[in-house]
């Protein structure tokens, strides 16, 4: 699918935040259908996910404490009618160990959030056989 460059923003969500509703309500406020996303910052008990392919789900991490969040990438994409971000995460310990996987929430010590919006036909997340849901626009 071919894109083009829309919008970029640049900005520090609040201490206190879930991260990951923050950024879905950002892009919905904003109309940002398709995009990517990109931070670094803190976080606090952040759980993320690994799915798990034979039971068609996704296992939780519950990590206690607070966590370096070296790296967080993802898109953003129609879901059920509504920009929804799907966020992958590396988080840092303090012996500079990683954790990573599928973010599904944390809440914001620091996070300075970069989102690029794009421009293109509307891209849409939908059930698979698998248990995910996925676009449609395989090459
Ligand atoms: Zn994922």
């Amino acid at each position: 699918m071919k894109v083009s460059k829309g919008r970029s923003f640049l900005f520090r969500i609040p201490e206190g935040e879930e991260i990951l509703s923050f950024i879905n309500e950002f892009a919905k406020r904003h109309n940002i259908f398709i995009g990517t996303v990109y931070a670094i910052g803190t976080l606090k008990n952040p759980k993320i996910g690994y799915f798990k392919e034979d039971r068609r789900q996704y296992k939780i991490m519950e990590l206690k404490g607070t966590y370096e969040l070296v790296s967080l990438m993802g898109n953003i994409s129609i879901k059920d009618g509504e920009p929804f971000a799907h966020i992958h995460v590396a988080l840092g310990d303090s012996d500079g160990s990683l954790y990573g996987g599928h973010l599904v929430e944390g809440e914001v010590f620091v996070a300075e959030v970069f989102i690029q919006e794009l421009l293109g036909e509307p891209l849409e997340r939908k059930p698979q056989k698998n248990g995910l849901a996925l676009w449609d626009a395989e090459e």
